[in-house]
C-alpha cells in the first residue's frame, strides 16, 4: 500500500515542557506534531527526538490510556490512524573531517535508542535537547542495524557530504537529499548510485510539517510495516520543494549576495562571509553526469505557506474542508475560486502545473515564489 512518511521531524519542546530542539517553535508539541501530521494528509512520521526521556515517558502513558499501541519501531495511534515511527538525530564525529555531522538513526527496535545510546547521553549536562553531540563513530551506530543516514547530507553546516567528500560510514544506504537538493541532482554522483534518497521535512515549525516526505510502498501501515518499507528501500516518490528555493542551494554572502565562483570565501561585492552553496557543492562531488540507473520521481511541490495569496486566513478555510495534500493535489480549482477566494483557483493551478516565479535561496534564506499574472514557465532561479 502506498504510504505517506515525514521521517525527520523535531519537537520544540517535550511533553514536560523542556524545550527540545532549539530554535524550533515552542508550539511543536507532540500532541501538536501528530495533529499536524494527520491534517497534513501524511500516514507515517518520524520523530527524531527519541533519546528525550520526557517524549518516552509521555508515550508510554498514552499506551496506557489507550491512545498508543506500542510496536517495535514505534506506536500505532489510534485516534488519528497515524504510524509514529521513533528515531533520533544526534551529531557524531567525522573521523578524517575533524567535524561533526548530523546523522538520523531508526533502529528496528525503538528500545535500541537508549541502550545504545544512553551512555553516551548520560554525560550531556541537559539529554531533553535534541541532536545531542555524541562521541560515537557513525561507523559503529551503523554497525548496529536499522536505517541510518546523514541528515541533510549536503547542507554547509553539518551536512556529512559538505564536510568529506565521501560517504561515511562508506556503505551508507539511505541518504537524505535535504531540500536544497534533488533526485537528479545527487544522482550524478557516482559514489551515490547505491544509495536510497530519502526526502523529509526536518520541520522546526507546525508549519512545515511534510513540506518533504517520501512515498513507500508498504506491507501495512503499522510502524514496524513503515520501517520495513524504509529499511527495503521501497520508495514509490520523493516529494520535496523545488531545490532553487533551498536555503543553502547556491553561495550567497551574509547579506544576500550570489556568489560566482561559488567557492571564494569572501563575498566579492561586500566582503562579508560566504555560506557555501549546496548545488556548487554537489557539482563538485559529481563530475560527469551518470543519469542512466532508474530513480523513483521527485515531485517538486511548494508549501503552502509559500504560495502568494494563502495567507493564515484561506489557509485555515482550505484546511477545515481538506487535507494539505488533498487541496493542493486533487481538489478541483473551482472549489478554490468559490470557498477561498477570488483569484485561489488560478494560484492552484499554477501550483500544480509548475508556472511559478522561483526565486532562488541561498546563504541561510530561503527562496520566493511568484505567482505572475501571466505566467512565463518556471522562470527565473
Ligand atoms: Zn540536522
Ligand atoms: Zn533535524
Ligand atoms: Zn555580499
Amino acid at each position: 500500500m502506498l504510504v505517506t512518511a515525514d521521517l525527520h521531524v523535531h519537537l520544540g519542546q517535550d511533553p514536560a515542557g523542556h524545550p527540545v530542539k532549539i530554535p524550533s517553535s515552542r508550539a511543536m508539541t507532540l500532541e501538536a506534531v501528530v495533529a499536524r501530521a494527520r491534517a497534513f494528509g501524511l500516514d507515517a512520521v518520524g520523530l527524531v527526538d527519541g533519546l528525550n526521556p520526557c517524549l518516552g515517558a509521555a508515550l508510554e502513558s498514552w499506551v496506557a490510556e489507550g491512545r498508543a499501541v506500542p510496536f517495535e519501531a514505534g506506536y500505532h495511534l489510534p485516534e488519528s490512524g497515524l504510524a509514529l515511527l521513533v528515531g533520533v538525530e544526534c551529531e557524531l564525529p567525522l573521523p578524517g573531517a575533524g567535524q561533526w555531522a548530523h546523522y538520523v538513526w531508526f533502529p528496528a527496535r525503538r528500545a535500541d535508542l537508549a541502550r545504545r545510546l544512553g551512555k553516551a547521553l548520560e554525560r550531556l549536562r541537559n539529554p531533553c535537547l535534541s541532536t545531542p553531540r555524541l562521541p560515537v563513530d557513525p561507523q559503529e551506530v551503523a554497525s548496529w542495524g536499522g536505517v541510518f543516514f546523514p541528515a541533510h547530507a549536503f547542507t554547509p553546516f553539518r551536512g556529512a557530504l559538505a564536510l568529506w567528500p565521501s560517504l561515511y560510514p562508506p556503505k551508507v544506504r539511505w541518504l537524505e537529499l535535504g531540500l536544497s537538493a534533488n533526485t537528479a541532482m545527487a544522482a550524478a554522483i557516482p559514489a551515490l548510485a547505491e544509495v536510497t534518497f530519502l526526502t523529509h521535512s526536518d520541520a522546526h515549525s507546525l508549519e512545515m510539517v511534510g513540506r518533504e516526505f517520501t512515498c513507500y510502498d508498504a506491507g501495512d501501515l503499522t510502524p514496524d510495516g513503515v520501517w520495513e518499507a524504509v529499511f527495503q528501500g521501497r520508495v514509490v516518490a520523493n516529494v520535496g520543494v523545488p531545490p532553487a528555493l533551498g536555503k543553502y542551494h547556491r553561495a550567497r554572502c551574509r547579506n544576500g549576495h550570489f556568489v560566482e565562483p561559488p567557492d571564494l570565501a569572501q563575498c566579492p561585492e561586500c566582503g562579508a562571509e560566504v555560506v557555501r552553496g549546496v548545488a556548487p557543492r554537489i557539482l563538485a562531488l559529481g563530475g560527469a553526469e551518470t543519469g542512466s540507473l532508474p530513480r523513483p520521481p521527485y515531485r517538486e511541490r511548494v508549501p503552502w505557506a509559500w504560495v502568494p495569496g494563502f495567507g493564515p486566513g484561506r489557509l485555515s478555510r482550505v484546511r477545515r474542508a481538506f487535507s494539505d495534500l488533498a487541496a493542493r493535489e486533487v481538489v478541483d480549482p473551482a472549489w478554490f475560486e468559490a470557498e477561498v477566494g477570488r483569484g485561489a483557483g488560478l494560484a492552484v493551478h499554477r501550483l500544480r502545473r509548475g508556472e511559478l516565479q522561483l526565486f532562488g535561496g541561498g546563504g541561510g534564506r530561503w527562496g520566493r515564489v511568484v505567482l505572475d499574472e501571466a505566467p512565463s514557465g518556471r522562470g527565473q532561479v
